[in-house]
């Protein structure tokens, strides 16, 4: 299998992170991607290879222009005015109750303010470099995606940052675009077939869903942890089915604390059948590996044999397949995760 790597992802280098209203070393570092072209490129079964370049237009075609035109320089803006820091994190959003009984509000001056109005929580720095591996995080699911258009019946991105928590106009989650949905995206668009997007990370892809909502060309199916009790708490519920011609396009199935691999097979298994009756010609998977039983963040119970043998699952769908990488928390295992994913796929 061709497992597309860049090392520009080392250029997102985040040393601290708030999270759990503590400052602590990021969960989301670049050890993570490191980890898992380590494991690959010592498997004969996979090719690691550098991806291509594919310019904005396909970022845009999802995202707001804004979004990418702030990410490209807010870093370097904020150390002109604001001064010498190495992670940048918004201090104000531009929430909806701040001005209410006035208009909406447009993108405020001050880059202060700009932070807060491009992104949705605290999170997710911005480093030196964080643009330049975002839009190589996008080449790398934009090559991996090719390389099955052109016949592979599945390739891997190993994309870093990840990208499922990006909306069309906010970044957040540890994602600044996101790569799962330009992929899909541009599939439907220039290919004249319908497009699933599988997330199996352990987080609800809220930015997968809005990005869909309203569309019946690309589904949106998601496994995770329910939003009673894990991020991002506000959405991923199970009656969220999808809005005006994408209603019925959209299924979010919610796991308790503790699920275990026979359980989530089971959950996956319903998932898959809404995926063949939807018709889909070609699948997106958002590859977290969160799920994972000792997970430093998350709270379900698979195990590394558990990944292996949904990967096989999914490959039983027979659709060509790009599995994108997301979160993963536990990175001693997650190249070893990974690679038992992608092998149960067919590797
Ligand atoms: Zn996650």
């Amino acid at each position: 299998m061709k497992a597309v790597y860049t090392p520009d992802h080392l250029r997102h280098d985040p040393k601290v992170e708030l999270e759990r209203s503590v400052a602590h070393s990021p969960w989301e570092h670049i050890g993570r991607g490191e980890i898992i072209k380590d494991v690959l490129s010592a498997d004969d079964r996979f090719e690691v290879v550098a991806p291509s370049q594919w310019g904005t237009d396909p970022i845009t075609a999802v995202h707001d222009p804004g979004l990418l035109r702030f990410l490209d320089g807010a870093w370097q803006e904020y150390q002109r005015v604001v001064g010498d820091t190495r992670e940048v994190v918004p201090e104000v959003f531009q929430m909806q109750g701040l001005r209410n009984k006035m208009s909406a509000g447009s993108e405020p001056s001050a880059i202060q303010g700009r932070l807060g109005y491009w992104s949705f929580e605290i999170t997710t720095p911005l480093t030196e470099g964080t643009y330049v591996a975002s839009r190589a995080a996008v080449d790398t699911a934009m090559t991996a995606m090719q390389f099955v258009l052109d016949g592979e019946r599945s390739a891997y991105g190993l994309c870093r940052p990840p990208g499922h928590h990006a909306t069309t106009s906010l970044y957040g989650g540890y994602c600044f675009f996101n790569n799962a949905a330009v992929v899909a995206h541009h599939v439907a668009s220039t290919r004249g077939v319908k497009v699933a997007v599988l997330d199996v990370d352990y987080h609800h892809g809220n930015g997968t869903q809005e990005i869909f909502y309203d569309r019946d060309d690309v589904l949106y199916v998601s496994l995770h942890g329910d939003p009673a009790r894990a991020y991002p708490y506000a959405i991923g519920h199970g009656d969220e089915t999808g809005a005006g011609r994408g209603l019925g396009a959209n299924l979010n199935i919610p796991l308790p604390v503790g699920t275990d691999d026979d359980a989530y097979s089971s959950a996956l298994d319903t998932a898959l059948r809404k995926i063949s009756s939807f018709g889909a010609g070609f699948l997106v998977v958002s590859l977290g590996l969160d799920t994972f039983v000792t997970d430093p963040i998350c709270d379900l119970a698979l195990t590394t044999e558990g990944f292996r043998a949904h990967g096989a699952m999914v490959a039983s769908l027979g659709v060509p397949t790009v599995v994108l990488q997301e979160g993963g928390y536990d990175v001693p295992n997650l190249g070893i995760n990974a690679q038992s994913w992608l092998v149960g796929l067919g590797a």
